[in-house]
């Protein structure tokens, strides 16, 4: 058990201040205050756990603002990023450290495609090229949609109801998460069609799992973030390379250089905590340990609760142990190197219905990365989603399976031979929003008050999702350090852009019938 009493010799050579302004709240009292003259001294230590966005996003804010900073990584570096990455139009806050960082990972907008058994289904345009309508305007004219009837697609109107009624607050997510997504769309009255030719598989590759196995609450936020917000959220790029390669190796040179250590292969396993006051006194990986003053935890859903079977001291909490519940979803990524060139029209595809179990998505390498730019032959990489069932398979059964789906969505794909090969397996690796996990889900602060959460399945309400999110609790987790220790500057988070002004209109219309119908007698008694 790695908890000390404040009388042990290990907790005198650590001090708390005293922090007064709350802007962030922590669910435990604050800490004692121990404050003398070496305090002033010595530089407060923040350790960051993790190597991801949210991760990297902490320790660059902090080391900035003068923190003693150890990021603490089970890996090596680079490890992680292994696929191809997308990023959409609103990952505001990503594209601005780009910017900071001076570096230029990214292609330009691509255009995307959905394929089903029966073919190319739909092709998405480049949204920003197009004359800007009032969202969902754009995306119902402008998607083509080549074997979807317009009544199937008008199926969809109705849906803009839960959208509406959907504010991401609290109370939203604890209305709609236990709710399938599946059911939301059968509620709504979306035509077989509209589910299983565009909803099911764009979810799929959306939030990595089947429509019945996705919560309703996150089905309606990220529809509308990437969607349906405004038209041009769609729009997506890549990354040139890489992650690792292209902007997490520069950026992590760049916190280097400000003054954070990075230690490569320390796993966290446990914490050493004040037990009278419940504060975080420092870390432990293995048979080390090391001081904090605070410390971000940034390591995902599967690895959190690894540590938490590991770790006495988060055992010992209700909201910890809570998190055991969730779960995780398998990823298979395959990347081929072909013997001829294929045409493929649009550089990134979704698929779904060739076996009724994944969705898949298939990226053009060529029109992506720097290196296949220009090369005779195709190099591609396809991603299966919700695939446990293919982790056991050989590479060469996977490779196979790959290629007959292919060559049902496009027919050059038939004559083509496989000269390389590589299958990665991911398991656990994307976090899964099933219903019913929001109650599991955790928020920034903790019940520690100096341990602070980021990571893409921590609760937000700033609207975003996947590395946007993650990156931006890693800023929030920052900010929440910056608040408990009383020093540095606040990290500047940008919003996601307003709602369009008739989307407002509604949500307030909704908002005040909400109010009303909750007034009326017996509103609570029905389910
Ligand atoms: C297959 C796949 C494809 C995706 N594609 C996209 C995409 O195209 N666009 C997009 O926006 N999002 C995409 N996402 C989602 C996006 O990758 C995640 O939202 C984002 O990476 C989450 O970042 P994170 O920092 O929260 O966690 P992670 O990236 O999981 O980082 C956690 C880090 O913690 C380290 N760690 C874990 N345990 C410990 C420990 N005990 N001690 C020390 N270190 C530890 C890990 O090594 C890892 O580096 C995809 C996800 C998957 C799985």
């Amino acid at each position: 058990m790695w908890a000390y009493s404040s009388s042990s010799c290990l907790v005198t050579s650590f001090r708390f201040s005293r922090p007064n302004r709350h802007r962030y709240k922590s669910e435990a009292s604050a800490p004692r205050s121990h404050q003398n003259g070496d305090d002033k001294e010595r530089k407060k230590k923040v350790i960051i756990v993790g190597a991801g966005w949210a991760c990297l996003a902490s320790a660059h804010h902090l080391t900035k603002q003068g923190f003693d900073t150890t990021l603490l990584h089970d890996g090596s570096f680079p490890a992680e990023e292994v696929s191809v990455r997308g990023f959409w139009n609103p990952y505001k806050n990503i594209f601005s450290l780009i910017d900071e960082l001076g570096i230029q990972p990214f292609t330009k907008l691509t255009r995307s495609a959905l394929y089903t058994t029966e073919g190319l289904e739909v092709e998405f345009p480049i949204y920003r090229d197009l004359p800007r309508l009032p969202t969902p305007f754009g995306a119902l004219l402008y998607t083509q949609f080549l074997r979807l009837s317009l009544v199937d697609r008008l199926t969809s109107v109705p849906l803009l109801a839960p959208i509406i009624d959907f504010d991401n607050t609290d109370n939203a997510w604890k209305r709609y998460d236990a709710m399938t997504a599946r059911e939301l769309f059968r509620l709504f009255g979306c035509s077989a069609r509209l589910y299983q030719k565009v909803l099911k598989p764009l979810l799929q590759v959306g939030l990595f799992a089947p429509a019945e196995q996705c919560s309703a609450a996150a089905t309606l936020g990220i529809l509308y973030y990437y969607l349906l917000a405004h038209q041009q959220n769609f729009d997506v790029l890549w990354c040139r390379g890489t992650v690792t390669e292209k902007i997490f190796t520069p950026w992590l040179e760049s916190i280097k250089t400000k003054g954070c250590r990075y230690l490569e292969n320390k796993r966290l396993t446990d914490f050493i905590i004040d037990e009278d006051s419940g504060h975080i006194l420092g870390v432990v990986c293995g048979q080390e340990t090391y001081e904090a003053d605070a410390v971000v935890l940034a390591v995902g859903v599967s690895s959190l609760q690894s540590t938490i079977m590991s770790s006495s001291v988060l055992q010992s909490r209700e909201d910890f142990l809570n998190v055991l519940n969730l779960s995780t979803i398998d990823v298979v990524s395959v990347k081929v190197w072909l013997d001829r060139k294929v045409e493929i029209p649009n550089a990134s595809n979704v698929c779904s219905g060739f076996d009724d179990l994944t969705a898949w998505t298939f990226l053009d390498l060529n029109s992506i990365y720097d290196e296949y730019e220009g090369a005779p032959t195709t190099v591609l990489e396809a991603e299966f989603y919700f695939a446990k069932q293919l982790l056991p398979l050989k590479d060469e059964q996977i490779v196979v399976k790959l290629m007959s789906y292919l060559s049902r969505c496009m027919k050059e794909f038939e004559e083509a031979k496989v000269l390389q090969q590589i299958v990665t397996r991911l398991p656990e690796s994307a976090t899964h929003f099933f219903p019913g996990s929001y109650k599991y889900m955790m928020r920034g602060s903790t019940s520690f008050p100096n341990l602070f959460l980021a990571g893409d399945w921590v609760v937000t309400r700033h609207g975003s999702w996947s590395k946007e999110k993650a990156y931006v609790t890693g800023l929030e987790a920052a900010n929440r350090v910056v608040d408990y220790l009383e020093e540095g500057d606040f990290a500047r988070i940008l919003p996601v852009e307003d709602d369009e002004p008739h989307i407002e209109t509604l949500r307030e219309f909704n908002r005040r019938i909400n109010e009303t119908t909750a007034q009326i007698p017996l509103a609570e008694f029905f389910m």
